[in-house]
């Protein structure tokens, strides 16, 4: 639902805020506000829940979280409620106006950016548990932070991933990997029904009886292609007590590979009660290595001693309520760039590729002292490998995925260089697959096979009996026979 085309070529001045410096970024802050304005069809102006770009939210609206893209929509429209978002799409498909879903504005890429229109799911903010059904409503709109906060008052959880900040229905709708993965499955495995907003402008609720196609694609391929999902209905959990536990090194080229090599046996031997994460942090020169994660159990956590002790690691190990636990595994970053990749990876990583990748990484501290990298692989088997919908990697043993955050805009090309040839290095050694919530826009035509694998044509299907004629669409969108 991106297009790049209409509102470049004008010349009003749309104050840009700091990070828009770069040239490219200039070329676009150049705007013309009233030529925006009056190509907006009337029903859409002056709406009380709308951000226009005479608004002074307008400049902060218009970005997500990764500041690398500026684009300019005619308006960043966030309904209130049913009545309202079928009010707008319904417009918007009228005149044929390209937009963007927005959940929580954390993609990696600007597939929730337009600079058409972007309806946002803002407003689509609560959260209503119901324990006697071990059932929670959550409105599209919310974050994982405060998913985690109000079910673990009530020492309930959905699986979620780590960061506070993603959005429930991006999260939902492409997987979901986290700390409870092993243990309940990916967050779309505990999705019971999706509120849609479908082409035809209705609004359905989706469930494995009322259309049992569709609720199978939405839940690992539903970003931005099958409709706008209003909210979910999730099954909770209830985790009475958890224990976190964290190993950390100091970066030693003899013992890294070591610790790699034996935190990949490890977790073959693992019960789904135990998730765990391999951590390769590089930050202001200062390398570390760590494996951290969950235990779901009121079982003291004594799994690590006899295979990690003779690594000498630093252990935290904190036993307690799972809301009290998320303290230590959520992490919200602050850089304003950052680009992500990331690999399914089916098989343990051989020895040699385990020394390619410890010796790439080690160059950061001299030739990228400016950068922030991470290097991390997630275990997924136990729950997940049960699960049966559009989500592809199943069988993965961990998803790995490779960041780059930076401060500084000029430092832009030189991080996506860095990005690309490490993954370019590395690519031959792993398998072909991605995390479809990875959106990586350098996939280019690839992007089906490598998110979606033998799921393809099935997706094809049933996106062309539910939305033929393409009304939702992306760069990497399902698309219609
Ligand atoms: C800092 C960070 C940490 C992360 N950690 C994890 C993690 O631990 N585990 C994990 O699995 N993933 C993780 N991710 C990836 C994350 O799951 C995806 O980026 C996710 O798509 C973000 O969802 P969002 O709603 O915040 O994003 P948005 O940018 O709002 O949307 C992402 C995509 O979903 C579509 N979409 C959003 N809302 C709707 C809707 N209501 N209806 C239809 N389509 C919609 C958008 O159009 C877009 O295509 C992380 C991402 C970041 C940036």
């Amino acid at each position: 639902m991106n297009f790049l085309t209409g509102s470049l070529s004008v010349f009003l001045l749309i104050s840009a805020i700091g990070w828009t410096s770069s040239p490219a970024s200039n070329a676009n802050a150049v705007q013309n506000v009233s030529e925006l304005m009056s190509s907006i069809p009337e029903e859409l102006k002056n709406l009380p829940y709308a951000v226009y770009p005479t608004s002074p939210e307008y400049n902060t609206d218009r970005f997500i979280a990764n500041k690398r893209f500026s684009l300019y929509p005619h308006a960043i429209i966030a309904p209130r409620t049913q009545e309202e978002a079928v009010f707008v799409f319904n417009s918007l498909k009228k005149h044929h106006l390209d937009f963007a879903i927005r959940g929580g504005g954390h993609c990696y890429e600007p597939a929730s950016l337009s600079s058409g229109y972007v309806v946002d799911l803002r407003n689509f903010n609560q959260i209503t548990p119901n324990v006697s059904k071990q059932e929670v409503n959550i409105g599209a709109g919310c974050r994982l932070g405060d998913v985690i906060a109000t079910l673990g008052k009530l020492d309930y959880a959905i699986p979620t991933g780590t960061c506070p900040r993603v959005g429930v229905a991006g999260l939902s709708l492409g997987g979901g990997i986290g700390m409870l993965s092993r243990t309940y499955g990916l967050t779309c495995d505990s999705v019971l029904s999706i509120t849609l907003l479908n082409a035809e402008g209705k609004v359905i609720e989706v469930t494995k009886d009322s259309y049992p196609d569709l609720f199978w694609a939405l839940r690992g391929a539903g970003n931005g292609s099958f409709g706008i999902v209003l909210g979910f209905t999730f099954r909770m959990h209830h985790i009475p007590k958890v224990t976190y536990y964290e190993l950390t090194w100091d970066w030693n080229p003899t013992t890294v590979p070591q610790i790699i090599k034996t935190w990949q046996k490890w977790i073959q031997t693992l019960p789904d009660t135990i998730t765990s994460q391999l951590r390769m942090r590089y930050s202001k020169e200062k390398m570390e290595i760590g494996v951290a994660g969950l235990k779901i159990s009121d079982v003291p956590f004594d799994e690590w001693e006899k295979v990690f002790k003779d690594l000498k690691p630093e252990v935290k190990v904190v036993a307690g309520r799972y809301v009290d636990s998320s303290k230590y595994w959520t992490e919200s970053h602050s850089f304003p760039f950052f680009k992500m990749k990331s690999n399914i990876i089916l098989e343990p990583l051989s020895d040699q590729v385990i020394d390619k990748l410890v010796s790439f990484y080690a160059t950061l501290k001299n030739d990228k002292p400016d950068l922030h990298v991470l290097f991390d692989f997630d275990t997924m088997q136990g729950k997940v490998l049960q699960g049966s919908s559009a989500f592809f990697p199943r069988n993965a043993l961990t998803w790995w995925y490779q960041g780059v955050y930076w401060d500084d805009e000029k430092l832009t090309a030189d991080a996506l260089r860095y990005s690309r040839q490490f993954f370019a290095e590395i690519a031959p050694d792993v398998s072909k697959y991605c995390y479809a919530n990875t959106v990586d826009y350098d996939l280019g035509d690839h992007y089906l096979d490598a998110y979606y694998g033998t799921n393809v044509e099935r997706l094809i299907q049933i996106k062309t009996k539910y939305d033929p004629e393409n009304i939702f669409h992306w760069k990497q969108s399902i698309p219609v026979k």
